[in-house]
């Protein structure tokens, strides 16, 4: 559908409201006049430049072309999605050296997916027991380290499990009993823990137990899509909304095959299980697989530069005026990207709430909170004609608070 038809049909209930008894509907609009509508201002949003980061709290990022045709086209037919997680899957599987994949709705669903089928097996009467698993034969201790214990651990926690934290390689073989599940692991927090990736899986298969690695957030390097099953995890996480930028809601759980084949037991179009209400359509599975491709097939050295020219560009911009610092921070392995921050001598510049002030100005701005009331500011959500409206407005709103 061309985007004149979609704000065709988007427009066509309240005009063919207020048409009254003019012929039918369908007529009705046919000949209504195109509106357009913009849902931003329909709604009284503020929409803003994203200089932060494709954060789920400012709706992730922007999806690209590829993902958005894929949706139209995805949209005009009807086919069983048990196929379309197969035939996509498959492909997924062999782009990321995995022997099996599927799509799922953002990487805390692989978790909890993955998590369930670790569970339940190919055993669909286990499936419908997850999370109450007393009595029920399941088990249910998975390991981490202590310093992997996140916020997002609760994915797992979701599916009944115990988390039994360790520090040590000896703790967690003294951890290790019939009753473990799984052995968990979260790649950005490695260098936090004791256990690096290698020791642990070399544990893991010593005793026979599965692995998973949360990945969400953890591209650029696209080698990161396959580096863990290269190593060896069975499961591997990752979300489709964040760098690679395909539909917020997706994400991508890949693996070895008996695992996927379980934890497709635990999700839709299945019910009576616990991931029923974790739909992913056709729509985004489709987007999801042509923003991997894309993200797979873009030249990432060349994509680095184009991110640290910018990040140059705001850098410049903000150190021209006396007193600023603008430095480059040392990467994470978390949202692995150049990132600018910019501090600047209180006894010359007189600025307490630069991010709310770039927050209400016109255009608004969203950039991150830094150290001691400084800014962090990202250049991977910008357009590219937004590069130097952010630098301009950085220099603006510190000049004007010089003493
Ligand atoms: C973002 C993130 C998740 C959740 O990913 P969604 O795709 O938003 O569901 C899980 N783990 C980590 C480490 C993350 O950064």
């Amino acid at each position: 559908m061309k985007r004149r038809e979609i704000l065709k049909t988007l427009t066509m209930l309240p005009l063919a409201g207020s048409i009254g008894n003019s012929g039918s509907i369908v007529q009705s609009v046919q000949a209504a006049p195109l509106l357009k509508r913009d849902v931003f201002s329909e709604f009284g949003l503020r929409t803003f430049i994203n200089a932060s980061g494709y954060f789920t709290s400012l709706s992730g990022s922007l999806m690209h072309e590829e993902a958005l045709d894929a949706i139209r086209d995805a949209s005009k037919h009807f086919c069983r999605l048990e196929d379309v997680q197969d035939k996509v899957g498959a492909r997924i599987a062999s782009l990321l050296h995995a022997e099996s994949a599927m799509v799922t709705a953002g990487a805390f669903s692989a978790l909890m997916l993955g998590m369930a089928g670790v569970l339940s097996g190919n055993d669909a009467k286990k499936a419908s027991q997850i999370p109450f698993l007393e009595g029920s034969g399941i088990k249910s201790e998975v390991i981490l380290q202590k310093a992997h214990n996140d916020g997002y651990a609760h994915a797992l926690k979701n599916c009944g499990v115990k988390l039994i934290t360790v520090t040590t390689a000896k703790e967690l073989e003294n951890a290790i009993n019939e009753n473990t599940a799984m052995m968990y692991f979260i790649n950005y927090q490695a260098t936090l823990g004791e256990i690096q990736h290698a020791e642990w899986l070399k544990i893991a298969k010593k005793h026979k137990i599965p692995t998973m690695i949360d990945m969400a957030a953890d591209l650029p390097p696209k080698e990161n899509l396959w580096k863990f099953h290269d190593m060896g995890f069975d499961l591997v996480c990752v979300s489709g909304g964040k760098f690679m930028r395909g539909p917020q809601s997706t994400g991508i759980l890949s693996g070895k095959k008996d695992l996927i084949a379980a934890a497709r037991l635990n999700a839709p179009p299945r019910g009576n299980n616990i991931g029923r209400g974790m739909k992913v359509n056709k729509e985004e599975i489709f987007a999801l697989y042509f923003a991997l491709e894309r993200f797979i097939n873009t030249d990432q050295d060349q994509e680095w530069k184009m991110l640290e020219d910018r990040i140059t560009v705001i850098a410049n911009a903000a150190s021209s005026v006396k007193g600023v610092k603008a430095k480059v921070i040392p990467l994470l392995l978390i949202n692995r990207i150049p990132t600018l921050n910019i501090s600047w001598d209180k006894s010359l510049i007189k600025l307490d709430n630069l991010a709310t002030n770039l927050r209400e100005g016109n255009p608004s701005i969203e950039v991150m909170g830094g150290p001691d009331g400084s800014i962090n500011v990202t250049t991977h959500m910008l357009k590219a004609d937004e590069v130097k409206i952010v630098a301009q407005r950085i220099k603006d709103e510190l000049t004007k608070a010089m003493v």
